[in-house]
Formats: structure tokens, sequence, C-alpha cells
């Protein structure tokens, strides 16, 4: 479950790949080396090769130093980062191990596509591994820290050479691709000023693109216009006894805002009465990564809040929240889609977020308001017509919901236009041919994104980043065309810890 999964598979069968995976059951006893499966069928529709790892290992590499330290890190959740050392040997082991199958399979006509932060390092080691006529891209689907941030993690040398054994590396926003130059020039002293979104490092060239992932929005548009699915959004509100009904749909993650969003019900409640009987909110929260400590404390502080704002409020066979975290099919997600007069996405930070997308896809009656966190990657896209909030200010959240739920008819189809056009014209098709593209054949960065990127320099200029390089120049060029590749990257002091 998760937006990566959402993406990938229509992708995956359309452009006959093959997908290269884990299988977190495969290995029993450490002697069992049997770690590769390769199969199709199951209802999979293309072919997939497996990559065996032990309960130990998942629970080091997956569990420890994915959803443990990077996760946190790449979303800058930095109470949450716990940067252990055996973590981190099972995360070089496992990357390691990716390697070796994907170099046995590949003949040099294959475009290798590694995707998302748990195979940060495979790129360096496929390198390693391949002639240098081996395309590899690779995709960052969560943020990219700042400077500041990722200097302070142990192996952060590591991970940006890791991604450099890539041609070319894609990320949602402007924001990120320019953080990832800026740390690979302060940090590594890369050549990032030869040609903009270009890092050169020895004798190879990475190129750096921001390619904002879409939904198959056809398919989400063709379910809402299906009468038996209008019918069930009927059915959802009438059960629910839903007058206005305000929909969130997350994975259950302490990055999405859940608990914020939650704190802000409930002060809504209590600051106009009047919404109370008239407003039901649905949260659907499906639970995701449970071995790990930190879910299952932030599951234990939603389910807490829910059932507190239901106590306060709840009158007669009204209730404010209805909570639900059991996956839906996508059948299921559109109705509720359909029925919502507001849908409100406000992560504290999300790569993208494509909940904010199949929304407006599924509106094909032209209706429904969404409010957005500005901290989505998604507002780069939407944020301009959405109602933006910003999620560290509790009454901006309420005033967004306030103003989405009193908007005039005439605004909401407007705003919503807008949304459908840039949701409709940015699709996970577009997107898949510019990726590919980059890595086959890297073009010049179209002016627009020039621009952005440009733009995002000039917005960090001066920051705690700038300030804590030593001998850094205030007054240096702001572009990262224009940067001063560093001479030497800055010394991390801290031993890795334990
Ligand atoms: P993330 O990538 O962090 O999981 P996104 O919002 O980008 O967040 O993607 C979440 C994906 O998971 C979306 O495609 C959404 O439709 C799907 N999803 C989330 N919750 C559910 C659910 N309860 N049932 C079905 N699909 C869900």
């Amino acid at each position: 479950m998760g937006g990566l999964t959402s993406a990938l598979c229509p992708v995956l069968e359309r452009c006959d790949g093959v997908w290269v995976s884990w299988n977190p059951n495969a290995l029993g006893s450490e002697d069992d080396d049997d770690h590769i499966r390769e199969h199709q069928g199951d209802g999979i529709p293309f072919p997939v090769i497996q990559v065996g790892l032990r309960k130990a290992e998942v629970r080091g590499y997956y569990n420890g130093f994915c959803n443990r330290a990077l996760w946190p890190l790449c979303h800058t959740v930095l109470r949450c980062v716990t940067p252990r050392l055996d973590y981190w040997q099972d995360f070089r082991t496992i990357n390691d191990r990716f390697a070796d199958v994907i170099a046995s399979r590949s003949r040099s006509c294959d475009v290798i596509w590694i995707h998302d932060y748990h195979l940060m390092l495979v790129p360096a080691a496929m390198r390693r591994r391949l002639d240098p006529k081996h395309r590899i891209g690779y995709f960052h689907h969560v943020p990219f820290p700042n400077v500041r941030v990722l200097k302070a993690f142990p192996w952060h040398r590591q991970l940006l050479k890791g991604l450099l054994g890539a041609d070319s590396i894609g990320f949602h926003t402007p924001d990120y691709a320019s953080n990832f130059i800026e740390c690979c020039n302060e940090l590594l002293g890369c050549d990032t000023r030869s040609e903009p979104g270009t890092i050169n490092h020895g004798k190879y060239r990475t190129v750096v693109r921001a390619r904002p992932i879409g939904v198959d929005a056809k398919s989400f548009q063709a379910l809402a216009e299906q009468r038996d699915v209008q019918n069930d959004a009927i059915e959802i509100r009438r059960k629910h006894r839903c007058e206005r009904f305000v929909l969130s749909v997350d994975r259950l993650d302490y990055t999405k805002g859940i608990l914020e969003r939650i704190e802000a019900i409930r002060a809504l409640f209590a600051r106009i009465p009047q919404c109370r009987g008239i407003v039901t909110f649905m949260q659907v929260a499906v639970p995701t990564r449970t071995d790990v400590p930190e879910y299952q404390q932030y599951r234990a502080k939603v389910e807490a809040a829910v059932d507190a704002l239901n106590a306060e409020f709840s009158h007669d066979d009204w209730k404010p929240m209805i909570y639900r975290n059991e996956p839906m099919d996508r059948r299921e997600l559109v109705a509720h889609y359909i029925a919502a007069d507001v849908t409100c996405v406000t992560p504290l930070a999300d790569g993208m977020n494509l909940v904010a997308s199949e929304y407006c896809a599924s509106r094909s009656d032209g209706d429904g308001c969404l409010v957005l966190s500005s901290q989505a990657g998604a507002a780069t896209t939407l944020g301009e017509h959405a109602l933006s909030v910003d999620v560290r200010k509790q009454e901006s959240i309420i005033n967004g919901i306030l103003q989405a739920l009193t908007m005039s008819e005439a605004e909401r189809a407007q705003r919503m236009a807008k949304l459908r056009s840039v949701v409709l014209n940015n699709t996970t098709d577009s997107w898949l041919a510019k990726c590919l593209g980059d890595i086959q054949q890297p073009q010049p960065a179209e002016p627009d994104e020039l621009a952005a990127l440009i733009k995002s320099g000039h917005a960090r200029r001066g920051d705690g980043a700038e300030r804590a390089r030593p001998g850094a120049s205030r007054e240096r060029p702001a572009t990262h065309s224009s940067r001063v590749p560093a001479k030497r990257a800055p010394a991390v002091n801290a031993p890795p810890p334990h």
C-alpha cells in the first residue's frame, strides 16, 4: 500500500519491464543461500525477480536503516532518526545483494531504473559491476533534506556517492533536486557549475531533474463516471449522516500530520458549535511499518485522539469522526473521493502525495475542494489552485477547512477545473516518458525547470547550511550553475553511533 506501488505497477505493465523486488520471507537460516526467486503469475502482469532477505536482515535493513533512519532523515523528523551502525551494515549488505542480482540478469541494452531511498547505494554498486554502456536511473520518491540536516548524518558521504552512480536522478520538486545538488557541492566537493542541473564527479556526470509524479488520471476518472460507483458515494453519505463530508486518506505515518489535523478539528468543533451534527470527518488511516516502535506509538496516539474527539462531541447517532484503518479497493476509494465535499491532505512533509491528485482526477463532476499542505511535494503543482495551509499552525488548518466548507459553488468549480487540468496533463505516462528520456538521453534542463532551480537556489542563500560551511563566502553566486565547488567535504566528527 502506498504511492510508489500505485505509480509503478501501471508503468511496468506498459513498458515490458521486469521488477526486481525484495522477498522478506525468503531466507530462513544463516546458511540458506538460495536468495533469488523468479516468478510470473499470481495476478501480477509482469515478471518479478525476488531478492531474498533473512528475518534479521529485514529488522536491520528495512525496519531499521530504511524506516528508522532514512525515512525520518529525508522528512526532517530528526527526533525519530536512529542511525545505528548495525542497521547501516545491513543496509550496505542488502544494497550489494540487489546489485549482484541485477548485474547477473542484465543485458547491456537494458535500462536499469532504481527506486527510492531503500536502494540509495545501488546506483554506485551497479556502476562498479557493469560497463559504462549501461544506462542507470534513480528516482527519489521522498523529500531530499538540506545540507544542514544531511551533514549531521554519519553516512552522508556514502549515501551521496551511492546515488552518483546513476546517469540521471529524479526528484519530485525543484527544491529537493536543488538540496541534492547543494549537498554534492558542499559535502563532496563536486563541480555543479559547468551546466545547470548537472553534477560532474571524476570522469562521470549525473543529470538531476525535478520530475513530479502524476497519477493514472483516466482510470480514476473512468471509475468516477460509473453509475454504481456514484451510487456508492450517495450511500456513503447517507450511511454516515453527512450533510458536509470531509475526507482524509493516509498511511498511518507520523509525517502525514494526522494527529495535528485531529487536534485542529477538535478546536474547530469547540469554537464553532454550529458545525456539530453537520460536518462529518472521515479519517482513513492504513497501518504501515507496524514492527517499528515509532509507528506503534503514533498509531496509539492517533486512535486515542479519535476516541477523545468522538467522546467529546458525538450526539444522537452523529459522530464527528469516522475512523477506518483497513485498505480499500480502488473502486471504494473513488466512491469516497466523489462523496467528499472536501479532501484534506495536510502532511508535515511528503515527497509528493498522490491522494491529492487522485481526488482531483476523480472529480469529473467538477465539484469538490482540496485543502493542501504547503509542505507536500504536490503543493508545487497543485498548491496555486488548492486551499494551501501551513500545517505548523493550527489556525491555518482550521481556516483552510472552514474556507473550503463555505466556498461558493462557482469558486469551487473554478478551482477544481484548474486542479484537474494540472492532474490530467501530468499523468504517470508523461512522468514515465520524461524520466526514461532523462536516463537514456539527457537533454538540457527546460527553461521553466531551470527558473525553478535558480529560484530555490536564491531562496536558500545565506541560510544555516551556508553559514555552517567553514570559510563559505556569503557573497557567493546564487545559482547552482555558478556555485564554487567545495575543495573537500567538511568533516563530520561524530563517530557512527551503535
Ligand atoms: P505515500 O507514498 O507516503 O504512501 P501517497 O499519498 O503518495 O503517500 O500514496 C498513498 C497511496 O496509497 C495512494 O495511491 C492511495 O490511494 C493509497 N492508499 C492510501 N490509503 C489507502 C487505503 N485505505 N486503501 C487503499 N488505498 C490507499
